[in-house]
């Protein structure tokens, strides 16, 4: 029987909660198994590049891959799925016949996420506002468009938001691609009834600056409105407080950590667990 080694890299991974998740899904499993944290700084590539070869040798079963290497990385895999080549970045890695595979779960963790979260109203595409332009953003935005919503994106530099909605649009499997546009970040609230999903893809608000928030807070909420942020830690941001006091439901992005881990376990090991979409702790 396989007893399978699992680990995350990044840099830094002081306060990962990938262990404990990937250790559960072990137990919840009944596998054999561990999993490591593989904390490689930026500076020291060949570290990363002999991770990269325990895993092509089968020494480690499946990496997961986060800041400041998902996209670093990609040079040195073999293959991507279509969505990790779309959205730019890996998040998932494993070994097949000696080829290095990648995949970023990001993308359907969060859309997993968003339907457990608000049920019946996720499934119909909509309208969405997603705040920042970087990795996350993009496999939020990859999503979105895929499952046939409008997205708008708003990021402090325009460029960025501008070449994201470029890329996305194009590589969305569906014809015509849903429209992506770019919004530039001082009108991130402005003409916001139009939006009905506001998502949080910067790290603002995350500690250990828990009062930042990157709704402004003069600016009024779209009235029927969701509001879903992607920072966990801590559970309660601050623009999940400001939603509930304007009465909008509000999600922290626990659940889309759990579902992507999820989703690369089961990549790895084969075995399916259903994630627990209540907690909202950090
Ligand atoms: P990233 O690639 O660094 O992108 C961050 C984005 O936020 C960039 O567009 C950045 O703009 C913008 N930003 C940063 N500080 C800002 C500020 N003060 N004002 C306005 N915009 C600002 O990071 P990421 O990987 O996308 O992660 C973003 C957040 O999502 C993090 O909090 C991360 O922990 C969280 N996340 C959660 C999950 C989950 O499963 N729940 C998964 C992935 C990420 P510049 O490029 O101009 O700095």
């Amino acid at each position: 029987m396989t007893c399978y080694r699992l680990g995350l890299t990044g840099y830094p991974l002081g306060h990962s909660r990938s262990p404990e998740l990937h250790r559960g899904f072990l137990a919840r499993c009944g596998l054999c198994g561990e999993h490591r944290l593989y904390e490689v700084a930026p500076d020291r590539p060949e570290a990363l590049r002999a991770l990269l070869e325990a895993l092509r040798r089968g020494e480690i079963h499946g990496l997961n891959v986060t800041i400041p290497h998902k996209t670093r990385i990609l040079p040195w895999l073999d293959a991507l799925t279509p969505a990790a080549a779309a959205i730019g970045a890996v998040n998932t890695l494993w070994a097949e016949n000696g080829r290095l595979w990648g995949d970023n779960t990001d993308a359907p963790g969060f859309l997993h996420d968003l339907r457990a979260r608000f049920g019946a109203w996720a499934a119909r595409p909509r309208r969405a506002r997603v705040l920042g332009a970087g990795g996350a953003a993009r496999a939020v935005v990859y999503a979105l468009l895929n499952a046939g919503w409008e997205v708008a994106v708003a990021a402090r530099r325009l460029e960025q938001a501008q070449a994201l909605c470029a890329a996305l649009e194009t590589a969305a499997g569906r014809s015509p691609a849903p429209r992506c546009r770019p919004l530039p970040w001082a009108r991130r609230a402005a003409g916001a009834p139009q939006a009905d999903l506001i998502v949080n893809a910067t790290p603002l608000g995350m500690a250990p600056r828990p009062e930042a928030s990157p709704w402004p807070p003069e600016a009024a909420f779209p009235p029927a409105a969701r509001v879903y942020d992607l920072v966990y830690n801590p559970a309660d941001t601050r623009l999940l407080q400001q939603a509930r006091a304007a009465g909008l439901p509000a999600a922290n992005g626990w659940g889309m950590l759990a579902a992507q881990a999820a989703l690369a376990f089961h990549r790895w090991t084969g075995c399916a667990v259903t994630v627990d979409n209540r907690p909202q702790k950090p």
